[in-house]
């Protein structure tokens, strides 16, 4: 492994100047200084010898060569070419439990045919939450997931209803896991400094699933549908989602039947709402 000073702005600067590379905005790459922050990362992530963990965004490898020392297996997607030709041919030649997997992680982590006990990385900012999204849409949820995100979204993915930052997205992260913020990084521990605070963010799989199995992915759909226009009641949202199937009067029946009106938000209710709203819903399609 080598010796990079990962907390040094200009080492890293030096490095890549070294091997002719330029960072691209473009891919949402903000290097993470602060040594405190990437072990609290690993640390959050409860790495055990027997586990493989996936890495989104490796860079340079800050947060990579304090993963390798402690899981069975590392693999790291990375995107910009540069970068995946110093981990492979400089930072972690030798390392045997790391494997990189180059290209577009919202592709690759879907191809390769491992599945990972834990998920981290600091997450570029362009993608985090549509990565976040198809890990869990894809029913990829590891044992825990830490992420360190821009604090605005992981106040989204952490939002109970009646919040502002309520949203499908907060369901969907829910719906799997206890979320919860751990830890605010300020932008001034990153290289280049983004322009808002970041969060750290750990997901720890529920014991218990909240939606039964055979549910899930109508539930993923339904979800989705009841945000669809924030502005427009549930009885709007729906009508659009249960089009053509329900008449106008079956889905009144059916709203009716859940103890609502139909003029509610879908940002006034609760998961456990939600999902049983839901639950009538899928019902009536069943039959
Ligand atoms: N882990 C490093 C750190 O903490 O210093 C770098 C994190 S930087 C915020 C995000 C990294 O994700 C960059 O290395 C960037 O090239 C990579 N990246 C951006 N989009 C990606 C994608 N779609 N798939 C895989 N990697 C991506």
């Amino acid at each position: 492994m080598w010796n990079l000073n990962y907390s040094s702005a200009s080492e890293i600067k030096k490095i890549l100047e070294e091997n002719s590379l330029a960072m691209s905005k473009k891919f949402g790459q903000n290097f993470l200084l602060s040594e405190s922050a990437r072990e609290f990362i690993v640390s959050s992530l409860e790495i055990e010898s027997t586990d493989t963990v996936f890495e989104i965004g490796p860079g340079l490898g800050a947060i990579t060569a304090l993963m390798i020392k402690k899981a069975k297996d590392v693999y790291s997607f990375e995107i910009d070419n540069g970068f995946c030709s110093l981990l492979k041919n400089k930072a972690f030649r030798d390392e045997e439990n790391f494997h990189l997997v180059p290209g577009d992680a919202l592709k690759t982590l879907f191809s390769i045919n491992v599945k990972p006990s834990l998920i981290a990385g600091n997450l570029p900012y362009n993608v985090g939450s549509i990565i976040i999204a198809r890990l869990i849409e894809n029913d990829v949820t590891p044992r825990r997931m830490v992420f360190t995100l821009q604090k605005e979204v992981v106040e989204r993915m952490v939002a109970k209803n009646k919040s502002s930052s309520y949203s499908s997205f907060s369901i969907l992260c829910q719906m799997d896991y206890e979320v919860s913020l751990e830890k605010v990084i300020k932008s001034t521990s990153f290289y280049p400094s983004p322009n808002v605070d970041s969060a750290v963010v750990v997901m720890k799989k529920r014991e218990k699933v909240l939606v039964p199995p055979f549910m899930r992915s109508f539930f993923i759909s339904f979800n989705r549908a009841v945000f669809l226009q924030r502005r427009k009641n549930i009885k709007n949202n729906l009508r659009t989602f249960c089009s053509p199937d329900f008449t106008k009067e079956e889905l009144d029946e059916l709203i009716k039947k859940a103890g609502l009106t139909g003029s509610e938000r879908a940002e006034d209710f609760s998961f456990d709402e939600l999902l049983s709203l839901a639950s009538i819903f899928f019902s009536r399609l069943e039959k």
